[in-house]
């Protein structure tokens, strides 16, 4: 009826507001989190199959706001990369990881990676190569210990640039990992011109092994073409053994998940690493 739908517009429009009125509030709080220490990074362990021992971490950033909470960082992310604020946060975020990176290849972890989530801002800002080499020279870090998560999505949206990137990353011994690999329709041309050293296979594919044989086909398609190029692949949000027996049969190189782990606190992980060096 004509009330109804005046009810719906209404609502509609409550819902709107609702939500511009929660972005400009994370917009503003945004603005003062870093200089009031609002962030944290936690290391989510990567295992690896063959060995089954840890190989390494990805860090994944905490927004504690005293009134507003915790956010996730899939809600305020994209409000920083619209207010800029991505650009100094995500220069905060390579300076942690990289200062406690060469805490731990210190205290003898010769092989260990760490990887880091680049949004698409910071991939497209024309700076970042020069950024983290400077970042790594003043940290005294061999560039091998560092990895750069890259969605597949953004890879894609402009190819022929992401290569270029990728390529003066790679000059300087920087490592690309393609995130949420089966889900941005890459073709596969550009799988090998991407030349990146890890295909991170999205959780979505996971989720639902072993009860999905088309989900599980699609992974194993994925492990098969990677190894053939020569990349290796990790597989993202393994909650239990079955999808563990699962990857390891596929041939897939490594797990990350709650089964293995949760993400950490940088102090949790140091003990970690204390028990098992990754030499
Ligand atoms: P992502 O890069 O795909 O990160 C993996 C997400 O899966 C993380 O969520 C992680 O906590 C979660 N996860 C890990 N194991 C499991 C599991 O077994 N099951 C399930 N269901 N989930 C699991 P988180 O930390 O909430 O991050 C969400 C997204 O936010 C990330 O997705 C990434 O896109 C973005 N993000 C996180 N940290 C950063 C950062 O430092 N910089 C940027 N640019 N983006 C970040
Ligand atoms: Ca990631
Ligand atoms: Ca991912
Ligand atoms: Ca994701």
């Amino acid at each position: 009826t004509k009330q109804n739908g005046r009810n719906n517009y209404c609502f509609f429009t409550a819902e709107m507001q609702a939500k511009s009125s929660r972005m400009l509030e994370l917009d503003s709080a945004l603005r003062r989190a870093l200089e009031r220490n609002q962030f944290t990074l936690l290391y989510q362990p990567i295992m690896s199959l063959n060995y089954g021992v840890n190989v390494g971490f990805e860090a994944l950033l905490r927004w504690e706001h005293p009134q507003l909470g915790s956010i996730s960082p899939e809600e305020f992310i994209p409000v920083a990369e619209s207010n800029g604020q991505i650009i100094p946060i995500g220069e905060w975020i390579l300076r942690s990881v990289v200062k406690q990176l060469k805490e731990w290849v210190d205290a003898g972890n010769d092989r260990l990676m760490v990887s880091v989530n680049l949004s698409a801002v910071q991939f497209r800002d024309r700076r970042l190569t020069e950024q983290i080499a400077e970042i790594l020279k003043e940290n005294d870090l061999d560039p091998k210990h560092l990895v750069l998560e890259l969605t597949e999505s953004v890879a894609m949206e402009k190819p022929e640039s992401a290569i270029v990137i990728i390529d003066s990353l790679k000059e300087r011994g920087i490592k690309v990992s393609i995130d949420d690999f089966g889900t941005g329709y890459s073709s596969l041309a550009y799988l090998k011109r991407f030349a990146a050293h890890s295909l991170k296979i999205d959780g979505s594919f996971i989720q639902n092994v072993p009860h999905d044989p088309e989900n599980m086909a699609i992974v194993g398609a994925i492990v098969s073409l990677a190894k053939n190029l020569g990349i290796t692949t990790i597989a993202e949000g393994v909650e239990n053994i079955k999808q563990l027996e699962f990857l390891k049969e596929t041939g897939c190189t490594a797990i990350q998940g709650h089964y293995f782990s949760r993400p950490m606190t940088a102090a949790a992980a140091s003990d970690f690493l204390a028990v098992e060096l990754v030499k």
